[in-house]
């Protein structure tokens, strides 16, 4: 969907295109397109003359001869393509404008879901959509306005954000920016951003929209001179569509969630949430060290949890056994027996996966519920597979213990392990390959044990920060 700048250089690219040119005649391909009706639309421009295009939000804005406006509105995949007369345009042409220098304007929209209608210079600014529009950043003198608009606001930032009657201009990528840049945390509530937070909104906003106009019109002039104005280009992103990517600003990684609906990106550490609580994942290698790093945790006073031994109560409950027999359709012979249940699996992949699918579920629930009971401060959770159990997002923060090889293989050796346990370590250092790029901090345990406590502080300093 293009935003505000994009729709702002689509109007400078058409200005030069249709100023002063006569149409010849209208050629409508899509009658609903013009919902103000197909006829009169042709009747009425016909012969008319363009003397301007102008924009309100994501509006275009066309004014012709006779006091004759009408008004575009390109939503998802709506473009304006320029060809010359006789040229093949794409099958996605919609509306054609075929104008008096042998040359023809194709509004082209492959989803259907842009607009045209016919209005007048008197009436288009109290059109339904139109009239209900705030004004955009570049108009908004005073912070007072959104004090005052906003004042019993209990909706996150991100949601005011994207309130077209509130402000018009910020889409999705542009909110997620504005806020990055104005170290605001897309969460907090309207009602409790400060006059000078949203001073800082209103500057940012003005100078990302005007960077990205700026870029958009040199961009599409340099390699699609007029031809696919859609400006659909790409713009300097600093946080939008970043997840897991490391924050130029302090090197954390981004963040990704969803607020009223939309996918939001932030960096959890220059955006801070003061909160209550934190939960933390403890993940990492095998044999990497993460009952150490869990026992000197409990040592400074944190309250701890470990899903190996959350698994291991559930196996002993008898409610539980009975449930797993039922769901996975097994038989043990003498009654539920765990090393039975570990061959079992062993060798078969699909009963394996069917069991994780079942486990899984009753240990984010204990989990859960042990959070719940807990009021205020850091809580931690060794969750050996969490990325194999997706359940990343379930916590606030992920801490991964790395190792050397060398090292591991030190420490496996102690655990007399088989040589299929051995290849079971290689495959889970592959995986843990795979998702050491999504972590927020990782724990190198090669060395000392000062030197982890070390780590461990520095972790717990920065995450103290978030605390209330
Ligand atoms: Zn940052």
């Amino acid at each position: 969907m293009p935003e505000l700048p994009e729709v702002e250089t689509v109007r400078k690219v058409l200005l030069p295109i249709v100023k002063g040119r006569t149409i010849k005649s209208i050629e409508v391909l899509r009658e609903k397109t013009i919902i103000s009706g197909a006829k009169e639309f042709q009747k009425a421009l016909e012969n008319q003359t363009f003397l301007d295009v102008t924009r309100i939000g994501k509006f275009l804005i066309f004014h012709l001869t006779n006091d004759l406006v009408f008004i575009s509105h390109l939503r998802m995949e709506g473009k304006y393509f320029e060809y010359n007369e006789g040229e093949e345009h794409r099958k996605y042409a919609r509306v054609i404008f075929h104008l008096d220098n042998n040359k023809k304007l194709v509004y082209d929209d492959s989803r259907c879901f842009g607009i045209m209608k016919l209005t007048s210079e008197k009436d288009y600014r109290n059109d339904k959509e139109i009239a209900q529009l705030g004004p955009e950043p570049f108009q908004i003198k005073d912070a007072d306005y959104f004090i005052d608009r906003c004042k019993k606001s209990t909706h996150p930032i991100k949601s005011t954000l994207l309130d077209q009657t509130l402000m018009t201009g910020l889409g999705n990528i542009y909110a997620d920016e504005v806020l990055f840049a104005s170290k605001i945390n897309p969460f907090i509530k309207a009602k409790d951003i400060t006059k000078k937070q949203w001073e800082e909104i209103v500057k940012n906003a003005v100078r990302i929209l005007n960077e990205a106009i700026e870029m958009g019109g040199s961009t599409i002039k340099s390699y699609h001179p007029g031809k696919d104005i859609d400006g659909n280009f790409q713009t300097v992103i600093k946080a939008y569509g970043k997840r897991y990517e490391d924050c130029p600003n302090c090197g954390s990684k981004f963040h990704f969630t969803t607020i009223g609906g939309r996918g939001s990106t932030y960096c959890p550490f220059c955006q801070p949430l003061k909160q209550d609580k934190l939960i933390v994942a403890i993940t990492g290698k095998i044999a990497s060290g993460k009952s150490t790093v869990l026992a000197n945790l409990k040592d400074k006073g944190y309250p701890i949890l470990s899903c190996d031994t959350i698994v291991h109560d559930l196996y002993m409950n008898s409610d539980f056994q009975r449930k797993l027999i039922e769901k996975l359709d097994i038989k043990f012979e003498a009654g539920f027996n765990i090393n039975e249940l570990r061959l079992m699996v062993a060798k078969d992949k699909k009963l394996k996966k069917k069991l994780e699918q079942f486990v899984h579920p009753f240990v984010y629930d204990i989990i859960a519920q042990e959070y719940s009971r807990f009021d205020k401060g850091i809580f931690f959770v060794e969750v050996p597979l969490l990325y194999e159990s997706h359940g990343e997002d379930k916590f606030d923060f992920v801490i991964a213990l790395d190792i050397n090889e060398n090292e591991q293989m030190e420490r496996l050796k102690k655990r007399n392990l088989s040589s299929s346990s051995l290849l079971k370590v290689i495959n889970m250092n592959n995986k843990f390959d795979s998702y050491k790029s999504k972590v927020d901090f990782i724990i190198n345990n090669d060395s000392t044990p000062d030197k982890l406590n070390g780590q461990i502080n520095l972790i717990l300093n920065k995450l103290k920060l978030l605390l209330n």
